[in-house]
């Protein structure tokens, strides 16, 4: 096991930056996850660790040893990847042997150690079976069993469960939590699912178009999104967003007859901003205190059950807004409601630089 550090580390292909530079430390047995969208930059940052892509500025070191210059091989890292990249003329067996032949180990130590990874892995049953004859679950175990018999410093995942459907996906997720959880080594995981990331990782570095975003604990991203991209990325359903204005009495939300208190110490000076409410973090009340100010009548306009819950589109004062509640019983389409707002969940951003109003700024 080690810890991973990236001073500085860029990426440019000519005129294109792919990743702008950026420092991350990776403590010993950390599991960090690289989430963002589409070309944002989280494979090519797996791949300079890896050593299958050079790097362009900074310095890269693994157990406080500078890499930049070794080879794959020699670095420590052992790769998880999205298609499996299995020899399927090979049986299971061989297909995790096969590292450890090319390193010349002993036949006695190869037997040892892929039978150990395949108890780890409950894979005992399948050892003489090739891949075509295996399920996508099995194949990416065997992936992942083929990774850990290297006994590597550094274990890195691209999308490694991007392929397998959405029950084998939760399963597998929970397999590679345990067994991060026994073996303890430092994992680097590239992902554009945040369910994924959220579960998973101990730190979570979202990058958007090749830039950090920000960097913190799933609580941390959730909770105290640092901008309006990373504030929309990570939820599901994303978080609402509203235009607003200043007004004398709260925030006008532009083009709806819907104004909001202000939310103590957020935005204070600004004029205009850009309010975000999670669907979560708005009730449906039966019969709402008319006194409270956060209390709005509202109207489904499109109710859809998802199983334990619920999502209802209402219409509030001309706005819209997304809302998640209990899925045992709900108000239906047409209905006349009034809801909640949590004032201590309303985040703000400034609509031009997409960064998060400081509610410190009391
Ligand atoms: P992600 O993994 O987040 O989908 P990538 O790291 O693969 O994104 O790509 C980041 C950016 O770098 C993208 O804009 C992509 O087009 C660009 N890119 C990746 N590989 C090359 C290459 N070999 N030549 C030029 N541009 C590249």
């Amino acid at each position: 096991m080690a810890s991973v550090t990236l001073n500085q580390i860029g990426k440019s292909y000519g005129a294109v930056t792919a990743v702008e530079e950026f420092d991350l430390e990776i403590a010993d047995g950390e599991f960090l996850v690289l989430l963002g969208p589409s070309g944002c930059g989280k494979s090519t940052t797996l791949r300079m660790i890896a050593g299958l892509e050079s790097i362009t500025t900074g310095e890269l070191s693994i157990g406080g040893v500078r890499v930049n210059e070794t080879d794959p091989k020699d670095r420590g890292v052992a790769m998880v990847f999205q298609n499996y990249a299995l020899y399927p003329h090979k049986t299971v067996f061989d297909n995790m042997a096969m590292g450890l032949k090319l390193q010349k180990m002993p036949k006695a130590e190869i037997e040892k150690r892929v039978n150990d990874v395949s108890d780890l892995l409950g894979l005992n049953d399948y050892l003489m079976r090739k891949p075509a004859a295996l399920s996508g679950g099995q194949r990416q175990r065997v992936a992942i069993g083929r990774a850990i018999v290297r006994t590597p410093e550094v274990f890195l995942f691209d999308e490694p469960l991007s392929n397998l459907d959405a029950k084998l996906r939760v399963k597998m997720r929970m397999e590679l939590q345990e067994l991060h959880k026994r073996i303890g080594v430092t994992s680097i995981y590239v992902t554009h699912d945040q369910v994924e990331a959220m579960t998973l990782a101990d730190r979570i570095v979202i990058l958007n178009g090749g830039k950090v975003a920000q960097i913190g604990t799933p609580r941390d991203v959730y909770d105290n999104p640092e901008t309006e991209f990373v504030a929309g990325f990570i939820g599901s359903p994303a978080m609402n967003f509203l235009s607003a204005e200043a007004a004398q009495d709260g925030w006008k939300i532009t083009g709806t007859d819907l104004t909001l208190p202000r939310p103590q110490g957020l935005g204070d000076a600004c004029e205009v901003a850009t309010l975000g409410i999670r669907p979560e973090h708005i009730e449906v009340l039966e019969d709402g205190d008319a006194s409270d100010p956060w209390v709005f009548k509202a109207m489904v306009k499109l109710d859809e059950l998802l199983g334990a819950d619920a999502l209802l589109n209402l219409s509030v004062h001309g706005q819209e807004l997304l809302v998640r509640v209990d899925g045992t019983d709900f108000p239906q389409a047409g209905a006349k409601v009034r809801i909640r707002i949590d004032p201590n969940r309303v985040h703000g951003f400034d609509p031009a630089t997409g960064l998060a109003l400081s509610r410190a700024s009391i």
